[in-house]
């Protein structure tokens, strides 16, 4: 017989080194263990030294398997989806990841977002550590974000995002295109709200203008690239200056009614390579 010696460590008797060899390449994982393996490397070398025995004694195989089970590492194999090339998900097989891939570019193309989709084999010996998911939940994501990036394309004018509101609706007081005073053809929108009513940046820019300007009162114009300019008007405060970069959201003033104005309202408007846009396109739709 064939004494087996791991790591210094005498283990146990086989009866015939070639069978045991192709055992350890067929037995050692069983099918279910080896469902996502990609392959296993065994960290110890078995030596086989031939023995002399007593003929009771037994082959000890199944015990020197577990053992070399035990140091052996398994590296299995799973299917990165990644969007716009960051990692999205974790999916067991290929098809699985191809199938998601061909659905979800089928609803890229359909909304036309700008959005990219791949697969990126990903070895790993910590199964658990990808956090696989089912197909029906990596798509659900992945709908989600289309949704949002319809969403940043439909307040998108010249490809700058205007999707933050400047000030919590209270009412529209005037309309883009409303008759008034003095004036045919309203060139903003009026929002109500009671003055020192906190005014944010509707994208990211610059600060063009920030000061008194004729009717419009105290006026801040946010210059956001591409033509694409924002004019808040009547302002009571203003806590920007000309220079400053904003980020969609930061505060820039106050609500007032400063300058031509009847009531405390801010006057928006939108101008695209100096022609007047309806605010109600973008915003409080
Ligand atoms: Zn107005």
């Amino acid at each position: 017989m064939y004494k087996v010696i791991i790591s210094n460590n005498e283990i146990g008797y086989i009866e015939n080194i070639e069978e045991f060899k192709t055992k350890i390449n067929t037995d050692l994982y069983s099918e279910e263990e080896k469902e996502f393996m990609a392959y296993y490397t065994i960290n110890v070398e078995p030596e086989y030294k031939t023995v002399f025995v007593d003929k009771k004694t037994n082959s000890d195989e199944t015990e020197i398997l577990n053992k070399i089970k035990e140091n052996s590492t398994i590296t299995y194999l799973a299917y990165e989806i990644t969007l716009n090339n960051e990692e999205k998900a974790y999916v067991s097989t290929i098809e699985e990841a191809e199938q998601i891939v061909e659905e979800m570019k089928q609803e890229i193309e359909n909304e036309d977002v700008e959005m990219t989709l791949g697969i990126v084999q990903k070895y790993t010996e910590d199964l658990d550590s990808l956090k696989l998911s089912e197909k029906e939940e990596v798509e659900q994501n992945i709908n989600t974000e289309i949704e949002k990036a319809v969403e940043i394309k439909e307040s998108s004018i010249n490809g700058v995002v205007l999707a933050t509101k400047p000030v919590k609706e209270t009412y529209i007081s005037s309309r883009y295109g409303d008759t008034v005073d003095r004036n045919s053809g309203h060139k903003g929108l009026d929002i109500a709200a009671p003055t020192g009513t906190t005014i944010v940046a509707c994208g990211d820019g610059t600060i063009k203008y920030a000061g008194w300007y004729y009717g419009y009162g105290n006026l801040i114009i946010i210059d956001h690239g591409n033509g694409v300019e924002t004019y808040y008007g009547h302002c009571s405060k203003l806590y920007v200056s000309k220079g400053d970069t904003v980020s969609a959201g930061d505060k820039i003033g106050a609500v007032g009614a400063t300058g031509d104005a009847t009531g405390s309202h801010l006057h928006l408007e939108i101008r695209l390579n100096g022609v007047y846009i309806n605010p109600q396109k973008y915003l409080y739709k």
